[in-house]
């Protein structure tokens, strides 16, 4: 049980790598709190060791309300995001404000919500705790066609994720980026089957991975459950890549 005591919340755990590092984590025997804006989802989601809450990553004064509410947390991850398809002349101000709002300012939001009880629980506890943050291959890493807007905000969770790791090293608390390559989730089926041609676009796909396969959920969640485990004790302020050999 390799997080065994733990109580950690996940972001956007209705479904894709959200839901599949939801029941990951609870089986390693975490305690977990699993949020979305999709209730529908959340319903669906009914396991041991799993409570859920719908929350909008959007919405400050309800990340305030959870995070008032919740018992402190030892682990926390930001999962929670969109992909803008379209160059930067596709993406007028709302497109832009809208990624942002949701991508990089939802993981600010929800960090800072529950960061003080994380701090105050390390420094009458002591041990570790751990925020992970969700960003992508498509960010400072690599760039990508079509990625203009996603690649800019999964730059900054990077970035946002570094500051964090840098300002409470000493106090017990690691922040990481996690950067998949493309998995197989349902978001990326929809934009698969919104393409003009949906065989040529999942073509296009698995052609940009060099191992020939797209990822699925649980290629990721064994990196989520290291990173929010203590067995990741000695890492922090690291982009971690699980992309299928993409940046070789
Ligand atoms: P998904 O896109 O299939 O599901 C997204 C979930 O987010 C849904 O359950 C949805 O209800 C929820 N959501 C949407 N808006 C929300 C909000 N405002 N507040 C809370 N929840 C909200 O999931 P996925 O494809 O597994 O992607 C999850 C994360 O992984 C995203 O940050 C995405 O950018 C990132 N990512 C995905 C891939 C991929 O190829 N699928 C690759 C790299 C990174």
């Amino acid at each position: 049980m390799r997080l065994r005591d733990k109580t950690v919340l996940i972001t956007a755990a209705g479904q894709g790598i959200g839901r599949a590092s939801a029941v990951a984590c609870a089986r390693e025997g975490a305690h977990v709190i699993a949020t979305d804006i999709d209730e529908a989802l959340l319903a669906a989601l009914q396991e041991p060791g799993i409570e859920t809450h719908r929350l909008d990553v959007r919405d400050s004064a309800a990340v305030q309300a959870l995070a008032t509410a919740l018992p402190p947390l030892d682990g926390l991850f930001n999962c929670a995001g969109f992909v803008h398809d379209g160059t930067v002349l596709d993406c007028d101000e709302a497109a832009w404000d809208f990624s942002f709002d949701l991508n990089v300012k939802g993981a600010y939001r929800v960090a800072r919500a529950f960061l003080p009880g994380m701090l105050a629980k390390l420094a009458a506890e002591g041990g570790s705790a751990s925020i992970l943050n969700m960003a992508s291959m498509a960010s400072s890493i690599k760039g990508f066609p079509r990625r203009f807007a996603y690649g800019t905000t999964k730059a900054a969770v990077i970035g946002m994720s570094k500051a964090i790791a840098a300002d409470y090293v000493q106090q017990g608390l690691r922040c990481n980026a996690l950067c998949p390559g493309t998995v197989d989730t349902p978001s990326l089926r929809s934009r698969i089957n919104a393409a003009a041609d949906p065989a040529a676009a999942e073509r296009a796909f698995i052609g940009r991975q060099p191992m020939g396969r797209l990822a699925t959920v649980d290629d990721i969640v064994p990196m989520v459950v290291y990173l929010l485990s203590d067995e990741s004790r000695f890492v922090s302020g690291q982009a971690l890549s699980v992309d299928g050999g993409v940046t070789i």
